[in-house]
């Protein structure tokens, strides 16, 4: 069978990776983006360009979005221009992007009703994940939409479908997220606490990694992006900001409570107002350096 013509708005840190990787497995793509540099970088790799998410939608069995925010998903979705202004039957729309489970939410219902197939596929693992072809894919909606998605989630990563209803999808993801931002920002104040207490940051690293500390956070974050000071994780701060927002407003709406998780969300939200949005979510350890007086690898 033939592969469906792809499309995809949105060709970020995460978009760009993705849309090579699909390329490179046979699929045609056509893409979308504010970032003209961006759109160039693809075209030169062999996808074909179109000016609207309309457009795009126009030349797509399958469109996928890997937009920032909540907002700009709903824009591109229901704005002038937009996928909704397309007749949708016979396609299907893929949000990869993070935009909580209300967000999802409304997406789905309101292309539903223009007869597009929609499928909440967040996904996790990083920018490494995106180009190595390792994300974990969190989709939710319709099974037999998602079965013929499989081909295409696979050259992404291990999909799962862990429900039927939209917003599933979004809400493992939030999930997933404020348990890693979590590891990163205690795994940030315990090595802080370490330089202060005159302990070498590496061989504490080590240590933790083969002891009951361990997460990803002191096995791949720390390490690779703190410890060397390059900071290029390459997940922005104010987008981890709008995760744990989002995970929060849910638990608000659910009335669960999330002592931990309102901690982590105060930590980033000092992270994003010192340093700004675009900073690198691997600096939410810089304002605890600054408090301590200490800079963790660094010179003290
Ligand atoms: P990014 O900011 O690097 O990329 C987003 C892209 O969308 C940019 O190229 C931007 O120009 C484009 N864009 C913004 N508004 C637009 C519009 N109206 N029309 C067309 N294009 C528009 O972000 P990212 O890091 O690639 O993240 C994308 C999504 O994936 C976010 O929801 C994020 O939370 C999620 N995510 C990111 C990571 C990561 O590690 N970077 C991991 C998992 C999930």
């Amino acid at each position: 069978m033939a592969l469906p013509r792809l499309g995809i708005i949105g060709i970020g840190r995460m978009g760009a990776p993705m849309s090579r990787r699909l390329m490179e497995a046979g699929y045609s793509l056509t893409v979308t983006d504010r970032n003209a540099d961006a759109v160039a970088k693809l075209v030169a790799a062999g996808a074909a360009s179109a000016p609207t998410p309309a457009a795009v939608t126009e030349a797509a069995d399958v469109v996928l979005l890997s937009l920032p925010t909540p907002d700009i998903v709903d824009a591109v979705a229901f704005g002038a221009d937009g996928i909704g202004t397309v007749a949708g039957a016979g396609k299907t729309v893929v949000d990869l992007s993070t935009t909580g489970p209300e967000g999802a939410k409304a997406l789905a219902a309101g292309l539903s009703a223009e007869g597009f197939t929609v499928v909440d596929c967040p996904v996790s693992g990083g920018v490494g994940g995106a180009e190595k072809g390792t994300l974990a894919l969190m989709a939710s909606g319709d099974a037999a939409a998602y079965e013929a998605l499989m081909p295409m989630f696979e050259v992404l990563g291990k999909p799962f479908l862990v429900g039927p209803d939209p917003g599933m999808g979004q809400m493992t993801k939030v999930m997933n997220n404020l348990l890693s931002v979590a590891a990163l920002a205690v795994t940030s104040e315990a090595l802080v606490l370490g330089q202060k207490a005159g302990l070498d940051p590496k061989v504490l690293v080590d240590v933790i990694n083969v002891s009951s500390g361990q997460s990803n956070a002191s096995m791949t974050k720390i390490p690779k992006f703190v410890l060397t000071r390059s900071f290029d994780f390459g997940f922005a701060i104010g987008l981890s900001n709008k995760d744990i927002r989002l995970c929060l407003e849910s638990a608000n709406a659910l009335g669960v409570p999330m002592v931990v998780g309102s901690s982590v969300l105060e930590l980033l939200k000092i992270a994003n107002a010192k340093l700004g949005g675009d900073a690198d979510l691997t600096q939410i350890i810089q304002p605890i350096e600054e408090w301590a007086g200490v800079t963790v690898g660094g010179e003290d």
